[in-house]
């Protein structure tokens, strides 16, 4: 049994390895099951108490949109909410610009997740953020790979190098047709400007394309769930 604390799980040390032989692709429990086994994931020690986002805060499968960050960060955790530190709220006011009442939330429009699982902080200071080692990223690669084989998205969206580097390497161990279209941007973190500002004029038009991204994204959605036009013209940049 694991305990709860706060909005995070706390998971007791019971050392688990990703396997895979429940979760087929396609069938209806492969996703629920997927997700028991991440939040049940002890893998790495350096991430103990393997505090993670419970698993109804995944958002939405049925879009076929896949949006992946790098790990947990302590703000969007205690929230129980994905997405909502300050990078996360770049991302999400992106969204709101767009102005789509169906799409206002990053939840009406992604399934999400991060390339680990578990929160990744100094071991002195459980509150702090630090980019997850390459020992934990190669652990919980698996998962990442089962996720795209189970949603079998139609187009991921990545926020980060590492992000983008672990689903291009994800999609090459996958057998996927079509082929998920892979759009990476820079991480958001307001400490990456400099990194972002080799790509943009601003953080504002880092952001501007971000929003005419989902714009384009829900766009499509909509003209194939319901012949809709709705900005279909921003949808051929
Ligand atoms: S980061 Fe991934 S592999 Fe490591 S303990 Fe968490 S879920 Fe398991």
């Amino acid at each position: 049994m694991r305990a709860r604390v706060g909005t995070p799980i706390h998971k007791e040390a019971q050392r688990r390895v990703p396997a895979d032989a429940e979760s087929t692709p396609q069938h209806p429990g492969a996703l629920r099951a997927l997700q028991s086994r991440i939040a049940a994931c002890t893998l790495c020690p350096s991430m103990t108490p393997w505090r993670q986002f419970r698993p109804d805060v995944y958002g939405a499968r049925s879009t076929g949109y896949l949006l992946v960050g790098e790990a947990p960060g302590h703000i969007s955790l205690m929230k129980g909410r994905r997405f909502t530190g300050p990078a996360g709220m770049l991302i999400r006011r992106a969204l709101r610009s767009v102005g789509h009442p169906r799409y206002r939330d990053l939840e009406d429009l992604f399934y999400m997740t991060d390339v680990v699982k578990c929160h990744p902080a100094a071991a002195a200071n459980p509150a702090s953020n630090r980019s997850p080692r390459q020992t934990e990223i190669r652990a919980c690669s698996g998962y990442l790979v089962h996720e795209i084989q189970v949603l079998q998205p139609s187009a991921i969206i990545t926020f980060g190098k590492t992000a983008a580097a672990q689903v291009t390497s994800a999609l090459a161990t996958v057998s996927l047709t079509p082929v998920p279209r892979l759009i990476a941007f820079p991480h958001p973190s307001p400490r990456n400007q400099v990194t972002i500002r080799k790509h943009y004029a601003s953080m504002q038009a880092f952001e501007r394309d971000i929003a005419a991204t989902f714009r384009r994204l829900i766009a499509r959605l909509e003209q194939s769930r319901h012949g809709s036009t709705w900005l279909a013209a921003g949808a051929s940049r």
